[in-house]
């Protein structure tokens, strides 16, 4: 078990977290807060038991190829928007701190005072983050005396912040990735069955991983979104325009034939005659699919029989929606996989992150899972079996 916050002493000491402060928004206006939301808990519990508190976050990407893009990232990525509306979330001073190093950040952090909050400005401004470059993890470690990752969404990174700091200070989990490592690991180590898992999505090749360690662990694993169109053309059906990755369809044989009755298709489709909201659309089955068409969505009998394998399920993971369901259209058949989820009783239900997470939010049914994860690349890559480094560079209890 790792240790957690409640495990280290922080009264009076110097606690560097790194949170996952990468919030959406449009013209620099903040969209969405629901990350800075999430890691409240956490720098609730440091306020309340009089820690000082350096908060560490990146936001965006920053190009360190090309300065004059360096430039533009920087401008574009700049977290003070953050640390400002995390002042309106928190009954404490923050202070902002527009650099990465030296003496502004030195001197902010020997001004704090207990319950007290400096965020430093985002990690990606350094060149040496997001390659784990050892000096820079060994200085912002210098910067405090213990460290807390509550950054989900960062954790199947080994940059600086999340693996360098922790490789030289005592350090924990926060609450928020408490809770994911909880909810994962209850549904993919040690599931109550029936356990089923439902992978949608673009492409197969993002997914095939978590596939096959699904097709491991689950009782079911059902397949949607434009990734099923590969598996059906492997079964011999003529899919027309659909999303098709023709490099991987003996790799979707494979499967079929490994899986047998495991792996669940779709049987017909809300097919469209063109990638738009104003196109000409038909329902089609797998073998009525016609040329000139593409599948943009699961059809009625596939949501009748993906209901019907759900029922009764104990466990269930969903990564990736049904169909193009940012297009009304063909959003029918995420929302009702999403109701039919929501409705099942006492089941551990978990989204795990990234489109599937947006559409059940967008949908209206955040608050009927159990858990929808904050780190679409995280949770996928722990459903997928792998380590994820900046869990396991957190100290044993
Ligand atoms: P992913 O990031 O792999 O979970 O893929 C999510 C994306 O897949 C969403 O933007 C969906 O619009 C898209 N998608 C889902 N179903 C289809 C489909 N049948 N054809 C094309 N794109 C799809």
């Amino acid at each position: 078990m790792k240790k957690v916050v409640t495990d280290l002493q922080v009264s009076g000491k110097k606690v560097i977290v790194r949170v996952d402060f990468n919030v959406p928004r449009k013209d620099g206006v903040i969209t969405n807060d629901n990350r800075i939301v999430q890691a409240l808990p956490t720098i609730k519990y440091l306020i309340d038991n009089h820690a000082k508190i350096i908060l560490v976050s990146h936001l965006g990407k920053v190009d360190h190829k090309d300065p004059a893009k360096t430039e533009a990232d920087k401008a574009k990525n700049d977290l003070s928007v953050v640390a400002k509306r995390l002042a309106e979330l928190v009954d404490t001073k923050v202070t902002f701190v527009n650099a990465t190093r030296g003496e502004e950040v030195e001197n902010a952090i020997n001004a704090l005072q207990d319950k007290e909050i400096v965020v430093l400005q985002n990690t990606r401004y350094e060149k040496g983050e997001s390659k784990n470059d050892e000096e820079l993890g060994k200085y912002w470690a210098s910067l405090a005396d213990l460290f807390v990752v509550d950054a989900f969404g960062s954790v199947h990174r080994a940059h600086a912040s999340t693996v360098g700091i922790p490789t030289h200070l005592p350090s924990a989990l926060g609450f928020l990735v408490e809770k994911e490592v909880s909810m994962l690991s209850a549904a993919v180590e040690n599931p109550k069955r029936p356990f089923v898992a439902i992978i949608g999505g673009a492409k197969v090749s993002d997914k095939i991983a978590v596939v096959d360690n699904l097709l491991n662990i689950a009782d079911k694993v059902i397949i949607g979104g434009g990734m099923a169109y590969t598996f059906l053309k492997a079964q011999g059906y003529n899919v027309g325009k659909s999303l098709v990755e023709e490099d991987k369809i003996e790799l979707a044989k494979e499967y079929l034939e490994k899986a047998k009755d495991k792996l669940v298709l779709p049987l017909d489709h809300v097919c469209a005659d063109a990638f738009s909201e104003e196109a000409n659309i038909e329902i089609a089955t797998n073998d009525s699919i016609k040329d000139n068409f593409m599948g943009l969505d699961i059809g009625p009998e596939t949501i009748a029989l993906y209901t019907n394998v759900l029922q009764g399920a104990k466990t269930v993971v969903w990564n990736g929606p049904m169909g193009v369901f940012e297009m009304k259209k063909f959003a029918g058949g995420t929302l009702e996989v999403c109701k039919a989820i929501s409705e099942l009783e006492d089941a551990t239900t978990v989204i795990g992150g990234g489109d599937s997470a947006a559409a059940a939010i967008q949908l209206g049914f955040a608050d009927k899972f159990s858990h929808i994860s904050t780190g679409g690349g995280a949770s996928l890559e722990y459903m997928e079996g792998k380590v994820l480094p900046g869990i396991a560079i957190i100290e044993e209890k």
